[in-house]
């Protein structure tokens, strides 16, 4: 099977132009990584070029040691990944320390993965052993409602969680467990990897201050659309306090909790008081 005629890569380059397309991803912003499965790999392992250098990724990933990713390129647009996938993006293998990385196909002009492939790789690392390799997909971007709202609300997961859940109905639907948020960080270090993998041992979004959203799940349309949902209640969110200091109505924690009761959902209780 030629590679860009694999369904994951297919699918891979569907989510970056649904990101393009959606705004989240102006000049080189943004960044996504898929975990290949093995069947995958093997569909497509002959067109591979395996004597590439093997280069440090900047952390430790021992319990993905030997595994596959497809990543998207530093410095790459997201709005070439549909029409240039073989510069913007390409499939790495990861050795069997864990430390290191190889460029298996893609990155065609000289480029490499992602700067964030650390934080990338982490919480890959730390949803597998959450849930034994269900999270297949994580992806950044920079979504402007989201990130303006780090500029008036406190920046901790109780008013992140508490502000969406209740501008929007799906959203606790979607994400029940809540979100997480990190104050301003220096992006691309191990150390903001550390604290994103930190948050995503109890979420799957993890705001980024000032900066963007991390999402992580178990398939491109599930990552893609808790990224849109959460982005879609901080627009509600901003229009209505645009509008108006005060609100009229809201989703009350009585309605949640009738919600909870008919949709069959565990909400996180932390953020129900
Ligand atoms: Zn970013």
């Amino acid at each position: 099977m030629e590679i860009l005629d694999a369904p994951f890569v297919k699918a891979f380059v569907n989510l970056a132009n649904d990101g393009y397309t959606h705004g989240y991803h102006e000049r080189n912003g943004g960044n996504l990584t898929y975990w290949i499965e093995k069947e995958e790999i093997e569909q497509i392992a002959c067109h591979f070029t395996p004597d590439n250098a093997w280069q440090e990724i900047g952390t430790e990933v021992p319990d993905l040691a030997g595994e596959y990713f497809m990543v998207t390129g530093t410095g790459r647009f997201f709005r070439h990944v549909k029409d240039d996938t073989i510069n913007t993006c390409g499939i790495i293998e990861v050795d069997e320390t864990g430390k290191r990385y190889r460029i298996l196909w893609g990155y065609a002009d000289g480029g490499r993965p992602t700067s964030e492939l650390p934080t990338h790789l982490m919480n890959l690392e730390v949803k597998k052993k959450l849930n034994g390799g269900k999270t297949r997909v994580v992806y950044h971007c920079h979504p402007v409602n989201l990130i303006a709202l780090t500029f008036v609300l406190p920046l901790t997961d109780a008013a992140f969680t508490k502000e969406l859940w209740q501008f929007m109905t799906e959203c606790p639907v979607i994400f029940p467990d809540g979100i997480g948020v990190l104050p301003w960080m220096v992006c691309g270090s191990k150390e903001i990897g550390i604290a994103t993998s930190e948050k995503m041992k109890e979420y799957n979004a993890v705001v980024w201050s000032h900066h963007g959203i991390f999402v992580a799940g178990s398939t491109f349309d599930e990552t893609f659309g808790l990224c849109h949902t959460i982005e879609k209640s901080a627009e509600i969110a901003i229009k209505v306090r645009s509008m108006s200091p005060t609100k009229l109505h809201t989703i009350t924690r009585p309605m949640l909790r009738d919600l909870a009761a008919a949709f069959g959902l565990k909400l996180n209780e932390k953020f129900m008081r």
